[in-house]
């Protein structure tokens, strides 16, 4: 993979340019994706952003989100524009496997790909150029320095500016993250001199949902959350019956695996979801657990070293066993204060 500075002094000539985000975007995924479209707009692409599934009601206010097209719903439009595309920008994830039906298709294409993105372990060889630095606090970050190192920061308008706001301001809680670097503060100010407003964002964001939601919320922590004291960990597994009862869709369980951190003492969160199709695990943690390789061993996933994901084919019951003989597994690192 070549430095994605080699392609700095290509910007300015028109071409074919697919942007791709991972499966069930987050507001990093999407707000990235948008910001880099609203970039490369201005030098006269033709480009389509392209999302492996659909995304949840809450990133619908996004500039140019109306333009996304869902690749499960319409593959033969995404699959013909992938087809002639001359680049495909992937952006917040590493590994072809983040974007489920569309990896094949990925894998396939002549396009030059190009990867921006902060988790572990890139799978480089599958990106002729790109950037992956895991000190970035999101990839929203890391598009904001690809506008300033091309030489094009004056290209930012308030489009780009509240699409990225809303991918640095979400992928680090908020700005609590110690990834909410001076760097990133810097970045903020600059996007506030555009004319950003972040209260709305904030809004759109966190009080934007419908009553089910919270009700989901409350039984779930009332009835469905286990606390291990000892280990320092916690775990909330959610069966498909509760999701069904609760008509909960994509995004609705974004945030709920945060709610044991707020125990004082607990280093470790777990959220598993029956999800029908698979089983859905999450991982949170404090200080020094590793979640990216607690993931990566033992629930076929990674992501960050306090952030990460991954999937089970067992059951509810048998992927819960595994988390609890994982965890106490891991008990000397849990235990330490
Ligand atoms: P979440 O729990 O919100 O799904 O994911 C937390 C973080 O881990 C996100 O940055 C996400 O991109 C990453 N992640 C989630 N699932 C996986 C996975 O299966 N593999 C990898 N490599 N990263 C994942
Ligand atoms: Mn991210």
């Amino acid at each position: 993979m070549k430095n994605i500075h080699e392609i700095f002094p290509l910007l300015d000539q028109p071409r074919k340019i697919a942007i791709v985000m991972h499966l069930k975007p987050d507001a990093d995924a999407m707000g990235s994706s948008l910001g880099l479209y609203h970039f490369l707009h201005q030098f006269g692409h033709s480009i389509q952003v392209i999302s492996p599934t659909n995304w949840a009601d809450w990133l619908k206010w996004m500039p140019g989100c109306e333009t996304v097209v869902d690749y499960e719903f319409a593959t033969e439009k995404a699959n013909k524009f992938l087809d002639s595309a001359d680049w495909v920008f992937c952006l917040d994830f590493n590994t072809f496997f983040r974007t489920r039906h569309m990896a094949a298709k990925l894998k396939k294409i002549t396009a030059t790909k190009i990867l921006i993105d902060h988790h572990q372990e890139p799978s480089a060889e599958d990106f002729q150029f790109g950037i992956s630095d895991t000190s970035k606090s999101s990839t929203a970050e890391m598009v904001y320095d690809l506008m300033v190192d091309s030489g094009h920061v004056q290209k930012m308008n308030i489009s780009i500016a509240t699409c990225l706001y809303a991918g640095v301001m979400t992928d680090t809680g908020s700005f609590r993250f110690p990834s909410a670097t001076a760097s990133v503060h810097r970045m903020v100010a600059v996007l506030k001199d555009c004319g950003l407003a972040h209260t709305k964002i904030h809004e759109y964001l966190f009080d934007n949902f419908l009553e089910n939601r919270l009700r989901f919320t409350g039984h779930v922590l009332l009835n469905r959350m286990d606390i291990f004291y000892e280990y320092n960990a916690a775990l909330i597994s959610i069966p498909w019956k509760d999701l069904v009862k609760f008509e909960i869709k994509t995004g609705d369980t974004e945030g709920l695996v945060n709610y044991p951190l707020t125990i004082k003492g607990i280093k470790l969160a777990a959220l598993i979801i029956d999800r029908d199709e698979e089983i859905k695990c999450s991982f949170r943690s404090k200080d020094d657990f590793d979640v990216n390789t607690f993931a990566r061993k033992y629930f076929e996933g990674g992501g960050h070293f306090n952030a990460s994901g991954g999937r089970s084919t067992s059951s509810l019951e048998q992927t819960v066993q595994q988390f609890i003989r994982a965890m106490k597994e891991n008990a000397s690192q849990l235990q330490q204060s």
